[in-house]
């Protein structure tokens, strides 16, 4: 049980950790912390936080686990901030979305209390934001990567595991680089290319008319692109490189279809649709 935990950034993703982890009993106190001092207030009204400061120094002070969870362009200057007031026992984690930056800042910033943080992502989410969007159950069933280095402390590690378990995920550990991949392709990629195609489709002249008659195709397609545009422009700045090489990779697809149009290739078209057809359908469970 973690007797005092607190969030640095209480949004969609913190809050809704406070709501599960208050609703099986697993934490006693959870003070929030972050720059709006009507969003921290919200959190008391909905029962995320028991109590919030706007000082990250006095927020973390007497923490069991300290959970930041703002946008990746913000971790920086929040651990800096933090450094003072830690102490030997104080565990601490993220959220952050890609891991290679967080954990290059945290290295940085955090200095002698570095081993006693431990990166994670919890790979579960919406596009709404803000402590009114969480939900206790956003957890559940989903899956939670923790991404420790050689030198971070396995007790600590142990505790951010059970920490996630409680709220009903799984926990996997993963390298920073294979993580950092691996969601590139995942997630990543698919928001560029929601937020792609509703940016083309709004510069024309007819958009009126386009979105008038958009159905359930492009209302699946596009959700994502109602995504916080703060955190998406934190994650490219953050995992540019495995983004690059996939939006490359994507184009040449693109070209291909665009090729198989242009000379008439129904039979290109037609396996290359197949194809992805049958990879989709062995997904039916996502
Ligand atoms: P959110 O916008 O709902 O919440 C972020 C909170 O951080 C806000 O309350 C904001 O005011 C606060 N904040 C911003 N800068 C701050 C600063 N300098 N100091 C203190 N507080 C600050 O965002 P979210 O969806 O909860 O995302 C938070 C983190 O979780 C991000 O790093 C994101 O990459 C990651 N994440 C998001 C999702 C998702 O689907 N939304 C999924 C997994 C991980």
């Amino acid at each position: 049980m973690i007797n005092h935990l607190t969030i640095i950034g209480v949004g969609l993703i913190g809050s809704s950790l406070s709501l599960s982890l208050k609703q099986s009993g697993f934490v006693k106190r959870v003070t929030g912390c972050g720059r709006s001092e009507e969003n921290l207030k919200k959190g008391i009204e909905l029962g995320v936080l028991d109590d919030y400061s706007l000082s990250i120094s006095d927020a973390i002070k007497g923490a069991d686990v300290v959970v930041v969870a703002v946008p990746l362009g913000a971790m920086n200057s929040v651990f800096q901030q933090m450094q003072s007031s830690l102490d030997k026992s104080t565990v601490i984690t993220d959220v952050g979305s890609a891991k290679g930056t967080v954990l290059r800042d945290a290295h940085c910033s955090l200095g002698e209390y570095f081993p006693q943080f431990v990166p994670g992502h919890p790979i579960a989410g919406s596009e709404n934001s803000g402590v009114e969007a969480g939900f206790a159950s956003l957890y559940h069933d989903r899956k939670i990567i923790l991404t420790p280095e050689q030198n971070t402390n396995k007790d600590a590690v142990a505790i951010i595991d059970k920490m996630w378990r409680e709220t009903g995920a799984d926990v996997e550990l993963m390298t920073v680089e294979h993580h950092d991949r691996v969601l590139a392709a995942t997630s990543h990629l698919p928001h560029m290319l929601a937020f792609s195609l509703v940016s083309h489709l709004s510069k024309m002249s007819d958009q009126d008319e386009i979105f008038n008659y958009a159905a359930g195709g492009f209302r699946d397609f596009t959700r994502i692109a109602a995504s916080d545009p703060v955190m998406w422009r934190d994650i490219c700045m953050a995992n540019g490189d495995a983004l690059l090489e996939l939006i490359d990779g994507f184009k040449k697809e693109l070209d291909e279809i665009t090729k198989a149009i242009q000379h008439q290739d129904s039979e290109g078209l037609f396996e290359l649709f197949r194809d992805s057809k049958h990879t989709r359908d062995q997904l039916r469970d996502l």
